[in-house]
């Protein structure tokens, strides 16, 4: 039951806003990021990327903006090769730094056109050894790439219509939209245009561009719920209002990494003209009160838990907004329970999108380039990233579809893979990850080469995402088996390679973080045995229909 909008009322700043928590009477000692932070803002590293950096190599960079300002701009190091994670509790941070760079490429909504596409694909082969990923927040990851190349890339990438604006850092991270956006007959809204607005006015905004921690977000109409609303620290669901007719429901403070939440509905319905305002008023809200002392604790998610959706409601109301929200329903159930987009999907106009998987989520270049290519000569150069390490060519009609699908497996890019392919994602893991235990993208492609030879008639859909420490990049806490990065004991009692296993973990009509069990570990070696065990031990325990998320 919904109620009617109630009466507007007047925005009444409180306080000084945009100091965040030290304008609350917070003293010092800063810790080491807010100190960073305070003495210049991580966009001002811009000029120095540019200008100065490529001129005095890796070793006359800035610590402060190595491993701090340069996230602003989609830039982490990546890890020096050869250094395993058993060594990394000994090893000062600096000293895992290669003289590569990791470049984050935002792109909001998963969108791309092939030319952008192509020039992504040229810059890997050029500048990044021909290494990509397609990341489960729709964006592309580089590597191996220079400081000397940077302005290079970015030019390129900026001719084209793209940015690293903010593609890590603690800032507004790049904003999830449904792959499908604006095609799908099935979607409430096209949140395309939300998407846009908020980009444009606000992404690369200095006043908020330093938040407590990164702020992520989702807008999506999508029927079978994508961009994974229940996680992010805001989202905007489509929903249909009795009267308003559609809209968004209004989510805030989800989370995983180290200590996952679920998000909260505020109750409210955002009108499409109204979605800047808000996103913009919950950000605002984040950057004034969010936590700041312990990064442990900085994500909005605590915030939100500690406080309350009434009070976020009635402060965002009160001290951000122009008018109060009218109260609105919750979401429709997701149409369906698997939220990939894989495979042919009619569109509303009568084509189809064909969604097909990559081995999770790494690609090449060269692989890039071909989908391009592929895109333009039998669809209309539109691509899009999922939020699960999958792409998407739109627009193609239904006598293209069959050529097409031959022409990606050829590239080993499947359009109907095994559940194993299609539900397995994996982090970046140690091979580029300062911060990884354990290897992670190797281990999930031959977990799904073993898998589809050792089970082959398996058809039950499953999750399995591999991660390469606890903070959950690859969503290890709702997968319905989740692996976390550990040093755990080998028969001998040595530390290895392993994973501590999170089971049932699930977002869609009955959301749930995975169990973790105090002795479930298994090292990166004994991997592929539990997961055929499990599964074949599922297989014959199951009650009729029982799907393993229900088990
Ligand atoms: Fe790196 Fe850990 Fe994230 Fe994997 S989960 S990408 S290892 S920080």
């Amino acid at each position: 039951m919904t109620s009617p909008a109630r009466p507007a009322r007047p925005a009444r700043p409180s306080r000084p806003k945009g100091a965040g928590q030290w304008a609350l009477g917070y003293s010092e000692p800063l810790n080491a990021n807010e100190r960073m932070k305070k003495d210049q803002g991580g966009l001002e590293v811009r000029d120095r990327i540019l200008n100065l950096y490529p001129h005095t190599g890796f070793d006359g960079i800035d610590p402060q903006d190595l491993r701090g300002r340069f996230r602003w701009w989609g830039l982490y190091t990546q890890r020096r090769p050869g250094i395993s994670g058993g060594r990394t509790a000994v090893l000062e941070p600096e000293e895992l730094d290669d003289s590569y760079f990791m470049q984050r490429i935002r792109l909001d909504g998963g969108r791309m056109t092939a030319d952008q596409l192509r020039v992504i694909a040229d810059i890997s082969t050029r500048y990044g050894r021909d290494v990509a990923d397609v990341t489960d927040r729709q964006n592309i990851q580089l590597h191996w790439i220079r400081i000397e190349d940077v302005p290079a890339i970015w030019g390129a990438l900026e001719g084209a219509g793209m940015t690293t604006a903010e593609a890590c850092g603690d800032t507004p991270r790049v904003i999830l939209g449904c792959p499908l956006a604006g095609v799908d007959g099935d979607e409430v809204i096209d949140g395309s245009a939300a998407i846009d607005e908020v980009v444009e006015r606000f992404v690369g905004d200095p006043t908020l561009a330093n938040l407590p921690r990164k702020f992520k977000s989702a807008i999506s109409g999508c029927a079978d719920h994508c961009t994974l609303h229940e996680i992010n620290d805001i989202a905007f669901v489509g929903v249909v209002h009795p009267e308003l007719g559609a809209g968004y429901d209004l989510w805030v403070g989800g989370g995983l990494s180290t200590n996952p939440k679920l998000g909260v509905r505020l109750g409210t319905f955002v009108p499409p003209a109204r979605v800047a305002e808000v996103w913009h008023g919950v950000a605002s809200l984040f950057r004034d009160y969010g936590y700041r002392r312990l990064r442990t604790r900085a994500r909005l998610k605590f915030l939100v838990a500690d406080m309350g959706a009434e009070w976020v409601r009635t402060t965002l109301e009160k001290e951000y907004l122009t008018a109060a929200l009218p109260d609105g329903p919750p979401p429709a159930p997701p149409r369906n329970e698997g939220r990939d987009h894989i495979g042919v999907h009619r569109q509303r106009d009568g084509r189809n999108a064909v969604g097909f998987a990559p081995r999770a989520g790494r690609v090449s270049g060269t692989i890039l380039r071909a989908v391009a290519d592929l895109a333009d000569r039998f669809g209309q150069g539109r691509i899009r990233a999922t939020t699960t390490q999958k792409l998407v060519i739109l627009d193609v009609a239904d006598e293209a579809v069959a050529p097409l699908e031959a022409e990606l497996a050829a590239l080993d890019l499947v359009v109907r893979p095994s559940v194993f392919r299609r539900g397995t994602m994996a982090c970046t893991g140690i091979e580029f990850c300062k911060l990884a235990i354990v290897e992670t993208k190797g281990n999930a492609r031959d977990l799904i080469e073993e898998l589809e030879r050792r089970l082959p008639d398996f058809d039950e859909p499953i999750g399995i995402n591999v991660n390469g420490c606890p903070n959950a990049c690859a969503r290890f806490q709702v997968a319905d088996i989740g692996l976390k990065g550990s040093l755990v004991p080998d028969d001998a009692g040595e530390m290895v390679e392993g994973f501590q296993v999170h089971l049932g973990g699930h977002l869609g009509t009955r959301s749930r973080l995975g169990r973790k069990s105090r002795g479930l570990k298994v090292t990166a070696d004994g991997l592929l045995d539990y997961v055929v065990g499990l599964l074949e031990t599922y297989r014959r325990e199951r009650a009729d229909g029982e799907s393993f998320a229900d088990w």
